[in-house]
């Protein structure tokens, strides 16, 4: 507690002070652009990792990444997507999972959680769509290439639960909303943006492609076997 009590000084005293008139803005009002969906993973910085000031991102965090579709439970993520879409006009809605995500390890692993965390077990209902996927698609993997495969499609899972509210659904239909799933390299920095379409996934994974360039290039984008995009942003170095 004490560092955090420190950092807040240290805030008030810096960066507070220098950046006094982009907060006295913001107490006007937010504006943000963006709907980021990201898991409750400490390891995890929204703004760090799309180097976005406050106020830029509107964020949606929980153990995950998961929205649950609508009507299956009054929850804060249905309320949070109508506010970020009605009332803030967000254009972009983003799913961002990430490598080495436990939720993901969980439910991979479901018979374990029901005793010891049945809330956890109960959320991660609402990502079955995930887990059956990779149960019915997925027979060859294992180990981390399962893991990574999992986070992967729970991303896209999550994006077809978006597409459920009607607030979503109707902003899709006049172009006025695009959706976008991310996953986050913890351990190199990188971006892997997915096309909004399944196969674009398991295209990848049939030509074994990496999900990261060696190059040392600050953007990249592959095309893979049926035309649609992913994209790898990797770390600039
Ligand atoms: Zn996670």
């Amino acid at each position: 507690m004490r560092k955090l009590l420190k950092g807040v000084h240290q805030f008030q005293t810096s960066y507070f002070s220098t950046h006094r008139e982009m907060f006295e803005q913001l107490s006007q009002g937010q504006h943000p652009r963006i709907l980021f969906i990201t898991c409750s993973d400490s390891r995890i910085d929204p703004n760090l990792i799309t180097q976005t000031e406050p106020g830029e991102l509107f964020i949606i965090r929980n153990v995950g990444n998961i929205i649950p579709p609508y009507g299956a439970l009054k929850s804060g993520e249905g309320a949070a997507i109508e506010y970020a879409i009605e009332a803030l006009g967000v254009k972009h809605i983003i799913v961002c999972g990430h490598s080495h995500c436990g939720a993901i390890k969980g439910l991979l692993q479901l018979g374990n959680l029901t005793e010891q965390m049945p809330l956890v077990y109960d959320w991660l209902k609402y990502a079955e769509a995930t887990r059956r996927i990779i149960k019915e698609h997925y027979k060859d993997y294992e180990g981390e290439a399962l893991l990574n495969a999992a986070i992967e499609e729970n991303v896209l899972t999550q994006l077809e639960n978006l597409r459920t509210y009607p607030a979503v659904h109707s902003k899709l239909y006049s172009c006025e909303l695009d959706l976008h799933a991310w996953v986050y390299k913890i351990e190199t920095g990188g971006v892997v943006v997915y096309s909004a379409e399944r196969c674009s996934i398991q295209a990848k994974h049939n030509e074994d492609e990496s999900d990261e360039i060696k190059q040392e290039s600050p953007a990249h984008l592959s095309v893979n076997g049926n035309g649609k995009s992913v994209a790898v942003w990797n770390n600039l170095k």
